[in-house]
């Protein structure tokens, strides 16, 4: 006897589902996978990749590097006419670096909106305080990383 279809899709969908949880406890789910524009210098995107590589000694998402055209997220310039060094656009996957921010800032600025990237809002203190922020990892970034689930509790 031939199986209806209507419960073929429903043994798929029950694999599926089952299969998920166990997926996205393999890759922590929600992983910022970047594609650095070409624009960026060599010294640039190795300073963006040091500050990922930062947010790896934390974080449960992974912050990894496609080749070009093959990103989730994209690392890309701002317009010069922005007054912010740098911003993430979490729906849109983006994170930008304004052109007139510092080759020496370009590390803690990549480190700000990759935290926003992980899904971090800010604090008043640390990596992800947008007013006088630090290259160095606070309680509160650690705490608001945890909030989020992208650090283990
Ligand atoms: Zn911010």
């Amino acid at each position: 006897m031939k199986r209806p279809l209507s419960s073929l899709r429903t043994t798929i969908g029950r694999a599926l589902f089952a299969a998920a949880p166990l997926w996205l406890a393999s890759c922590g789910g929600d992983g910022v996978d970047c594609e650095i524009d070409a624009v960026f210098t060599d010294h640039q995107a190795s300073e963006i990749r040091r500050a990922a590589d930062d947010w790896n000694r934390f974080t449960t998402r992974e912050v990894t590097f496609a080749p070009q055209g093959e990103g989730d997220w994209l690392i890309l310039r701002a317009s010069v006419t922005e007054n912010r060094l740098g911003y993430a656009q979490r729906k849109r996957r983006l994170i930008r670096i304004n052109p007139v921010t510092p080759d020496d800032q370009v590390y803690a600025v990549a480190l700000h909106e990759l935290g926003h990237a992980l899904g971090l809002g800010h604090v008043k203190q640390g990596v992800m305080d947008p007013e006088r922020q630090t290259i160095l990892f606070s309680a509160e970034d650690m705490a608001e990383c945890r909030r989020v689930g992208a650090c283990p509790d």
